[in-house]
């Protein structure tokens, strides 16, 4: 009973992911390659944002060995503005890897792939499925409220230990002969049809089988933990003027944007006020003297863990030599060369206005 219920579920889904699923780049390829750089991108980032990504990237690194060559900064800049910059720096360094190692093949072995760096279970299970047709489930956020919806499962879909439980629901639903549908399926169902807030079920596949539509319950699921609210911190951030250049510093390679260019910044101390801090922080962080001349801007930004909020200001170099504290590097640049270093999207948010600012000529 269960199991026919199992393959009848998998037969309509299979059957309406056939007819609907939408031709996007990745698709339209079996090279592993291609398929590992997509689902590294889609890992954390919506299909509309990572298309044009995508092709930008393969177009410039079209195989494994072409990215295991490039420089770091090469491959952070084409990513920038996708976020999360730890899997540009992984991949970038499995593909070095998966050249010296493996002949430039990507691994088509469990305990092979799950090795490189960045490999997580996500990422090797899509690989191996989509590329090589194995039998291993992909367990993304689609996938859970499906199954979530589908079944009733009561474990929250936001806490690591609920995996275990998704995976197990997709393993007994997986077909022999079609993982890699199957799993494209299960999340192409979850982005297209069982969305996140209005679930469209009157299109759905699935519907006759669906205990949460058949309960008048698919608001109620999937269940998440609450979580607390992100704490803010106020920044300030220095764009420091001597001759004609504007100062940018390298972050370290490991950690939150590890490897991006940035302008310097810093956290505040208690009580004090971002005009105190902005010299403060130059001083510690890079050994200049300043004294700032303009306020930019005000911006904002929200990271996985915590938000900023940041006041931007210009500063006159007034005296001193760098003597990095903390950066990795830094480069006196025209503010017209800006965009051949990756930035984060916060720095982003303020440049319009540094360059009402500073232009026509920097001061
Ligand atoms: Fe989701 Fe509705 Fe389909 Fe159930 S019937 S799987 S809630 S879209």
């Amino acid at each position: 009973m269960v199991l026919e219920k199992n393959r009848r579920i998998t037969k309509k889904l299979l059957d309406w992911y056939r007819r609907h699923r939408r031709d996007l780049p990745w698709r339209r390829t079996r090279d592993p390659y291609k398929i590992w750089i997509s689902e590294i991108m889609l890992q954390q980032t919506q299909v509309k944002t990572t298309v044009p990504y995508y092709r930008r990237f393969l177009a410039r690194f079209p195989d494994i060995y072409a990215l295991a060559a490039a420089d770091l900064q090469d491959v952070l800049k084409l990513w920038e503005g996708l976020g999360y910059y730890g899997r540009a720096r992984n991949m970038h360094r499995a593909a070095k890897e998966i050249v010296a190692t493996h002949d430039g093949a990507i691994p088509d072995d469990m305990d092979k792939i799950k090795n490189l760096p960045g490999v997580g279970d996500y990422i090797a299970a899509a690989v191996l499925s989509i590329a090589y047709n194995q039998p291993h489930p992909v367990v993304d956020g689609n996938v859970k409220r499906v199954f979530a919806r589908l079944f009733r499962i009561d474990a929250p879909v936001n806490v690591q230990r609920s995996y275990s439980v998704f995976k197990k629901k997709s393993e007994e639903l997986m077909p022999p002969d079609s993982p890699a549908d199957y799993n494209q399926a299960l999340m192409e169902l979850g982005a297209l049809v069982c969305r996140p807030a209005t679930p469209l079920c009157a299109q759905c596949p699935l519907r006759a089988d669906c205990l949460a539509f058949e309960g008048g319950s698919t608001a109620e699921f999937p269940k998440k933990i609450k979580r607390k609210p992100l704490p803010e911190h106020t920044l300030v951030i220095a764009v420091v003027v001597k001759n004609n250049r504007v100062l940018l510093t390298r972050r370290q390679e490991q950690g939150l944007l590890g490897g991006l260019w940035e302008f310097p910044n810093g956290r505040l101390g208690p009580g004090e006020s971002p005009e105190a801090a902005c010299p403060r922080v130059v001083k510690t962080k890079l050994n200049l003297t300043t004294r700032i001349e303009a306020r930019v801007a005000g911006i904002r930004h929200a990271y996985t863990h915590f938000k900023i909020k940041a006041d931007v200001f210009v500063c006159r170099h007034v005296g001193g030599r760098v003597r990095l504290n903390g950066p990795a590097d830094y480069r006196w640049i025209a503010l017209d060369e800006i965009d051949a270093y990756p930035l984060p999207k916060a720095n982003h948010k303020f440049l319009p206005a540094l360059r009402r600012v500073l232009n026509p000529k920097v001061a």
